[in-house]
C-alpha cells in the first residue's frame, strides 16, 4: 500500500517525535504539581520547563504563560471585559473582532453576541485597518485579530491595528495558533496585549493550548475558578504530560523557524505553479496578500468541494474544504464569504496546508490527482455543481 499525502496541518500538525518522547517520560511521572514533596515538585518542574520553552517561541517572560485546554479556551478567556492595566480599572463595553477569525472569536466570548462588532476585510482577506479605526472612534474596546488566517493564510497588519486600538485606549488580542514554525511571532513585535496558541497547530498533543498576556495585565474573574493553578486565572490540576509535549514541540519551532518556513514556501510555489499549468482557470484565494507559506486556498468555477474532498481521500490524500458542515447542510466558508466571493465559487474552496514532514512526491501526487479530477470537472462530470 503506498503511503497516503497529508496536507492539512492547519487543522492539526502530526506529532513531532520530540514531543511524543517528553509526553511519555512525562505520563510516568507521578504527583499533583501542587504537591510540595519530591513527586509534585517534579511534576511542577516538567510543566516550568514547558513553561519557558513556550515563552522562548514569542520570546515572553515564561510568568506571562497560562496554560488552557487548547486555543479555544484561551480565546475565551481572552475575549473577557475584565482585562485591565490596573486592578479597578472600568470594564470594557465592547469586542471588536475580524471577520475572518475562527468561531471561538467570532462568538464573543464573555462580551456575547450583542456586544461583539465585526470588522471588515479587503477581498484579499486582509483586515481594514480604516474600518477598525472608525469602529474605534477613539473610545477603548477589546479587539481580537488573528495574526494568520487557517483557511487562506492571509497574515494581517498586527503591528498596526495595535497602534490603532492603543490610541483609543483599547487593548488587543491575538489569535496566533497558525504563525509559529510559519512565520516570526514575536510578542513585542507584534505589540499585542494578549495571544493565543495552541499545541496541536505546531506538532505538539491536541487539547492543550496557552494564553500569553502582556505583563501586568489584570483579569478581574478567571474563567475556571478552583484550585488557583496559573496564577489564578485557571484551575484544574495540570495536563503534564500534554504541557511538556507543548514545550518539546514550542523548542523544536523555535530552532527550526527559518528552515521549515523556507521549506513549505518551496512546496507552495511548485503547488501554485502546477495548479495554474493544469487549470488556468484557477483562483488562489488572498493571493496578493502576505500569505503563511505553507497555505494554499483555491477554487475553480463549477468544483463542489465536498465531493472533491472525497476524490483526493480516495486517491491517497488528506485535503481540506473550505465549507463548514453544520445541522447536516454545508454552508459556504465564513472567511471567503467576509472576503465578498462569490458563494458559488465558495463552495468549491480547497485548503492544501503542509509541514516540515511534506515532501516533493507529495506535491507531484497531488498534482497528478488534480489531473484527473479537473478532466472530470470541465467535462461536466462528478465533482460539477449540478
Ligand atoms: N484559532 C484558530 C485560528 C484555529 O485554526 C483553531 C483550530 O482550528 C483554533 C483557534 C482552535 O484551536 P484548539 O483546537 O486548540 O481549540
Amino acid at each position: 500500500m503506498t503511503e497516503r499525502a497529508y496536507f492539512d496541518w492547519n487543522a492539526t500538525a502530526p506529532l513531532r517525535p520530540a514531543a511524543r518522547a517528553a509526553m511519555l517520560a512525562a505520563l510516568d511521572q507521578a504527583g499533583n504539581p501542587s504537591s510540595v514533596h519530591a513527586e509534585g515538585r517534579a511534576a511542577r518542574q516538567l510543566i516550568e520547563r514547558a513553561r519557558s520553552q513556550v515563552a522562548g517561541l514569542a520570546g515572553v517572560d515564561p510568568g506571562d504563560v497560562i496554560f488552557t485546554s487548547g486555543a479555544s479556551e484561551a480565546n475565551a478567556m481572552a475575549l473577557s471585559p475584565g482585562w485591565s492595566a490596573r486592578p479597578g480599572q472600568p470594564a470594557l463595553e465592547r469586542l471588536l473582532v475580524s471577520a475572518i477569525e475562527h468561531p471561538s472569536v467570532l462568538g464573543g466570548g464573555r462580551f456575547g453576541p450583542g456586544r461583539t462588532h465585526p470588522v471588515p476585510v479587503n477581498s484579499q482577506g486582509v483586515v481594514a485597518l480604516d474600518a477598525l479605526r472608525a469602529l474605534l472612534a477613539g473610545k477603548p474596546a477589546l479587539v481580537s485579530i488573528m495574526l494568520a488566517n487557517n483557511e487562506t493564510g492571509a497574515v494581517q497588519p498586527i503591528r498596526e491595528a495595535a497602534e490603532i486600538v492603543h490610541e483609543a485606549g483599547g487593548l488587543l488580542h491575538v489569535d496566533a495558533v497558525q504563525a509559529p514554525g510559519r512565520i516570526s511571532l514575536s510578542f513585542n513585535e507584534l505589540g499585542a496585549d494578549l495571544v493565543t496558541l495552541s499545541a496541536h497547530k505546531i506538532g505538539g498533543p491536541k487539547g492543550v493550548g496557552a494564553l500569553i498576556r502582556r505583563s501586568g495585565l489584570h483579569l478581574s474573574e478567571p474563567l475556571i475558578g478552583g484550585g488557583g493553578q496559573e496564577r489564578g486565572l485557571r484551575g484544574g490540576t495540570e495536563n503534564v504530560a500534554g504541557i511538556a509535549g507543548f514545550g518539546a514541540a514550542a523548542a523544536e519551532i523555535a530552532s527550526r523557524l527559518s528552515a521549515e518556513a523556507a521549506h513549505t514556501l518551496r512546496l507552495r510555489e511548485r503547488l501554485e505553479a502546477g495548479l495554474r499549468a493544469i487549470t488556468p482557470d484557477v483562483i488562489i484565494f488572498g493571493q496578493s496578500a502576505d500569505r503563511l507559506p505553507n497555505t494554499t486556498c483555491f477554487s475553480h468555477p463549477g468544483l463542489r468541494a465536498e465531493m472533491a474532498v472525497i476524490a483526493f481521500d480516495l486517491a491517497g490524500m488528506s485535503v481540506s474544504s473550505g465549507a463548514a458542515c453544520s445541522s447536516g447542510k454545508v454552508q459556504p466558508s465564513t472567511v471567503l464569504a467576509a472576503m465578498g466571493v462569490d458563494p458559488a465559487l465558495a463552495r468549491g474552496a480547497i485548503r492544501v496546508s503542509t509541514g516540515f514532514s511534506t515532501g516533493d512526491a507529495d506535491i507531484e501526487h497531488f498534482l497528478s490527482a488534480w489531473t484527473k479530477l479537473s478532466e472530470s470537472l470541465l467535462k461536466g462530470r462528478n465533482v460539477i455543481a449540478a
